[in-house]
């Protein structure tokens, strides 16, 4: 499934959407209103599942969905491992779907960035540039988003060759040569990973030592179809329609070396959007730590405050996991706003 990749997809306008789904307009505040019982942050598949849960237990819920609401499955094309759609699915399609059936349930929705939150105390305060949300209890689905390189054509060939999850797009690279970058975990996981389905896989790491665990990186090397170029940087991406191959620099030497590939997996890291969260509540390189206690699996460290999704899960990263831990933490609020009526 194809994760960051392809077309971008106008972003929803702004607007609020009552419980009788009506349009309020674009530009009105909802300051001044009774606390929420729940609000989400985030609207892709955590987020919006977080809604649908909240919503269906009677919770009076508002998804501030951001400015590009939906999340990274906006700019994706095809989707073609989230259960449930035997011919596959467009990721803005699949999106507008997930959103209608949280609409369905009354959810109030609000198509703008947070730029302020106040987890000291519940009722938590968060800011919009439309204004102050008032919620008893906060589910946090913001995501991450995987870093690229700025190759001067690496956004065109987004979807084409270029992708930063070979989970989700390797399939579409069966039997072809690829080229991996970085020297961390991630990097591992997808030449493994990758290795199963392609040709060759060639990893391009910028040193001459990777900073992945030594178990893994003993895997790569005992993987006969891959092979790793050290010291050197992919400083651009070829092909017209789509990827044909990349251009090496070597560190040391500056030569510069052309590779031909069908595809370019980058795995040099992924940045969790929790900047507006820092200083209220416990980050570990940017991602939320959950604090799983009496019985909150998706609890963080703030007591009426839960985590779902690519925020947190730097592990699977996938719209279905996404999906499941949004289940879990609206089930988790629930029980929570229970114990604190
Ligand atoms: P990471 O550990 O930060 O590694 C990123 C890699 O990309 C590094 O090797 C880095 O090179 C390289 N890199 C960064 N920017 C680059 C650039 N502009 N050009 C070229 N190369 C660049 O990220 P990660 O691999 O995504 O892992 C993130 C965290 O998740 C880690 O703590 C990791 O252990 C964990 N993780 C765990 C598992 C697992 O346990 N199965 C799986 C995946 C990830 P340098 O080394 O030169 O800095």
């Amino acid at each position: 499934m194809p994760r960051a990749e392809g077309k971008v997809a106008a972003p929803f306008r702004l607007r609020v959407v009552g419980q009788d789904n009506s349009y309020a307009g674009p530009g009105l505040s909802i300051c001044g209103m009774p606390p929420y019982d729940v609000i989400v942050l985030g609207s892709g598949p955590a987020g919006l599942t977080a809604a649908i849960y909240a919503t269906r237990a009677n919770l009076k819920t508002l998804v501030i969905a951001g400015a590009v609401a939906g999340g990274q499955l906006m700019i994706t094309t095809d989707v073609e491992n989230y259960p449930g759609f035997p011919k596959g699915v467009q990721g803005p399609e699949l999106m507008e779907l997930w959103r209608q059936q949280t609409v369905r349930f009354g959810a109030d929705f609000v198509d703008d960035n947070v730029t302020k939150v106040d987890l000291s105390k519940s009722p938590f305060r968060v800011w919009t540039s439309e204004g102050e949300h008032e919620g008893r209890s906060v589910v946090i689905a913001t995501g991450a988003n995987a870093k690229y390189l700025g190759l001067p054509n690496e956004d065109r060939l987004k979807g084409r060759g270029v992708s930063a999850c070979a989970t989700c797009d390797g399939f579409f690279f069966k039997g072809l040569d690829v080229v991996v970058v970085g020297g961390g975990d991630t990097a591992m996981e997808e030449s493994l990973y990758l290795a199963k389905l392609c040709k060759t896989v060639t990893v391009v790491h910028r040193r001459h030592a990777f900073r992945a665990s030594k178990i893994m990186q003993d895997r790569l090397f005992k993987t006969p179809n891959i092979k790793v170029i050290w010291d050197s940087e992919v400083i651009d991406v070829l092909g017209d329609q789509r990827v044909e191959g990349v251009r090496i620099k070597s560190v040391k030497t500056a030569q510069t070396t052309d590779l031909k590939v069908r595809g370019l997996f980058l795995a040099i890291g992924h940045e969790p959007a929790t900047d507006v969260l820092r200083d209220q509540l416990r980050l570990e390189k940017g991602y939320i730590v959950l604090r799983p206690h009496d019985g909150f699996s998706t609890a963080t460290s703030v007591d009426g405050v839960f985590a779902a999704g690519d925020v947190h899960d730097f592990r699977y990263r996938q719209a279905v996991t996404a999906a499941g831990f949004g289940c879990m933490a609206a089930l988790d609020a629930e029980k929570w706003l229970q114990g604190h009526e």
